[in-house]
């Protein structure tokens, strides 16, 4: 199938014809439906290069509302590359949405300028479970408004021990959020994970 065909907006299809994008991904073929109708949790077994930051950046883009600013989107993942990597791409993909902007948050780096982006009003937050953990107990990462929470590498979050952050985290979180789930394996612990964190999830398999 082609992008036009998933029912992506205008706006999103602009953007990813300009990156080259013609054929969705596999991951992407699945994971964008689910995303659209905006019902399902999602956990999906998906290596790195398979397309997967478009898969759930592409459909979440374009629900979130701009008028809005608390935050409405969380994508924990293990490391501050990785926030850096997706944060780059979301900002791709929502080149042509007007008034969405997505923040950066990692370990490692200045809190204060962190934190003075964030009272800006990002939509999108983008980050790993300490630092967003560390702005979570200050007050400054308020997640009651929260409508996607994005699980990337989970496996990888949980090698690096961050276990008792992203519990912390998710207790902030709103319960009819729509949860998805992104490893590279799944061992019993991920397993474990998402029966806590996700409700009746699609499980999608590339
Ligand atoms: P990821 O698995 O999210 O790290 O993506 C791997 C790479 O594939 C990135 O460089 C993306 O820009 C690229 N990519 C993602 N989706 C597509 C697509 N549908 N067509 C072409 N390239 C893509």
């Amino acid at each position: 199938i082609t992008f036009e065909e998933t029912g992506l907006s205008p706006e999103v299809l602009k953007a990813i014809n300009e990156l080259g994008y013609v054929n969705p991904t596999p991951i992407q073929e699945r994971t964008i439906p689910e995303l659209k109708d905006g019902t399902n949790d999602v956990v999906a077994l998906a290596q790195t290069g398979t397309g997967k930051t478009a898969a759930f950046g592409l459909p979440i883009i374009e629900s979130v509302e701009c008028k809005n600013k608390k935050v409405q989107v969380l994508v924990l993942c293990p490391t501050r590359e990785l926030a850096l990597q997706i944060t780059k791409d979301l900002v791709a993909y929502s080149k042509y949405i007007q008034g969405l902007y997505v923040t950066a948050v990692y370990g490692g780096a200045d809190i204060g300028k962190q934190i003075r982006e964030l009272k800006k009003g990002s939509q999108i937050v983008v980050g790993t479970p300490g630092r967003v953990n560390d702005l979570c107990k200050r007050g400054v990462l308020q997640l009651g408004g929260l409508r996607y929470l994005v699980l990337d590498e989970a496996d990888e979050m949980l090698n690096m021990g961050f276990k008792d952050e992203l519990d912390s985290i998710i207790s902030n979180t709103p319960d009819d959020r729509q949860s998805l789930l992104f490893s590279a394996t799944m061992p019993k612990e991920i397993e474990n994970m998402s029966n806590r964190y996700l409700t009746n999830p699609v499980e999608i398999k590339v």
